[in-house]
């Protein structure tokens, strides 16, 4: 999304970033089983630098390897941490492992940022506001099919039933078949045809034969347990969780990324002065883990309000949602649909607060 290569772009990666295996999406056919609804092109889409579909292990190896230019930085790969070290009520450091083997890293500061699992956040307990989630994603690739230009995405909809389609590098077709929360082991216990069957089921006609024709040449598929939820505080006995640690963002408009770099900036920007002054102590530690969390949380709950409307819509099989999804082509012409799907387009894109590196 702009607003995460805006903080790529700030932390002087722009050109790094070129160089990865990337896609920029031009616009997405929305379709209702075979019934095809509306082509969707929304101006961030075609301002630059717009929506790009970028190989996330190449983004990772590149920060990575950017960060090993600092003589200062050590990165333990394959190592878990497992533990917190505390000192007079406070973490110190955190325990390592890898196979059978233990180490402890002393920090002056601990910041969680792993993940939608995070380790940090089981074992500090915080409180946490929670949304209720209705679906899973079944993520896989298969060859792209001729029908989809590179940069068409294809949305097919239908009630309990969705899948999303992205042609991406690689000459492949990103899917993400999304079904009713808790339903795959179900699916998957009747075999990977059936649960083919059950998706053409749902897929326009050209695209339910090309995934017939290639399924079996379909990657291995991953299973995303879909979450949303935040802390109600970002700081527990000095350590500060960003990222999904912090606030677990729902795949619906894809959020997660973005808000994780954002976070890092707002970070670097409070927290590096606060160590560069002869002042730095645990109270002014304390205090810049507040106002990063306080500059921060609008813009975090605000998109994962956003986020839980469109799976309801799809989802619950009410006479609402039908409505709504067979009136699309038309409410689509409606100034005041159109104001308020560009309102949401333009919070995804470019985020809510302004985020500007000032170190
Ligand atoms: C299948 C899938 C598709 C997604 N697609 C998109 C998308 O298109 N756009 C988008 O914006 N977001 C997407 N997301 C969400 C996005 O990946 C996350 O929101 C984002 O990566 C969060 O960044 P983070 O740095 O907070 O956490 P992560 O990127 O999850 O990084 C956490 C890191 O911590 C490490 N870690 C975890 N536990 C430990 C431990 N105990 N010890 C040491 N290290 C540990 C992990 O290995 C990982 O490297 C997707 C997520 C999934 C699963």
């Amino acid at each position: 999304m702009p607003s995460g290569f805006d903080a790529l772009c700030q932390m002087g990666l722009e050109r790094d970033v070129a160089t990865l295996p990337q896609t920029k999406i031009k616009g997405i056919d929305i379709y209702q089983e075979d019934k095809f609804l509306i082509h969707v092109e929304p101006n961030f889409f075609r301002q630059d630098p717009g929506v790009k579909w970028v190989s996330q292990p190449a983004l990772l190896e590149m920060l990575v390897s950017k960060c090993e230019e600092n003589s200062d930085f050590s990165f333990f790969r394959g190592w878990r941490c497992a533990d917190i070290v505390e000192q007079n009520k406070r973490v110190k450091g955190i325990k390592v492992v890898q196979g059978s083997e233990v180490r402890e890293i002393e920090g002056d500061i601990v910041i969680g940022a792993d993940g939608r699992t995070s380790v940090l956040r089981r074992l500090l307990n915080p409180k946490l506001h929670v949304y209720k989630q209705i679906i899973d994603v079944v993520w896989f690739k298969l060859p792209r099919p001729e029908f989809l230009n590179p940069g068409i995405g294809l949305v097919s909809v239908s009630p309990g039933n969705a899948c999303l389609s992205f042609p991406v590098y690689g000459d492949q077709l990103q899917v993400g078949w999304l079904i009713k929360k808790g339903h795959f082991g179900e699916i998957k216990r009747q075999g990977k045809e059936v649960w083919f069957q059950n998706l053409r089921n749902s897929l326009p006609k050209h695209f339910a034969n090309h995934l017939e024709k290639y399924h079996d040449k379909a990657s291995d598929y991953f299973v995303l347990d879909v979450a949303c939820s935040r802390l109600q505080r970002w700081h527990h006995r000095g350590v500060l969780m960003i990222g999904d640690a912090s606030h677990t963002m729902s795949p619906v408009g894809a959020q997660g990324i973005n808000l994780a770099l954002r976070d890092s900036i707002v970070t670097a920007n409070e927290l590096i002065p606060v160590l560069e002054s002869a002042k730095e102590n645990t109270n002014s530690i304390d205090m810049a883990f507040e106002r990063i969390q306080r500059e921060r949380i609008e813009e975090v709950k605000r998109i994962q309000k956003f986020q839980q409307v469109p799976p309801k819509l799809i989802f619950l099989q009410n006479s609402l949602a039908k409505l709504f999804v067979s009136n699309l082509p038309w409410l689509s012409k409606q100034d005041l649909v159109k104001k308020l799907f560009s309102r949401l387009g333009d919070t995804f894109a470019f985020g809510h607060s302004d985020v500007t590196l000032r170190i």
